[in-house]
């Protein structure tokens, strides 16, 4: 059984409601820990309440 694992944005986008932009890290990771260790390289965030960020919503989070 092959799982990939992929992380969606959480982001609520005032209007449009959740980001859901999705990403899915080279190197085929098994878990969401991992994938999320190798998306933190190109940007992503997560948030201390569990949420994550992708690029684009971690820099206005660290605002
Ligand atoms: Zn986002």
């Amino acid at each position: 059984m092959t799982a990939y694992a992929v992380i969606a944005c959480d982001a609520e986008v005032p209007g449009l409601g959740r980001c859901m932009t999705e990403d899915t890290p080279l190197g085929e990771p098994k878990t969401a820990t991992e994938a999320r260790q190798k998306l933190r390289r190109e940007g992503w965030r997560r948030t201390r309440d569990g949420r994550d960020l992708c690029p684009h919503h971690a820099n206005r989070a660290a605002a």
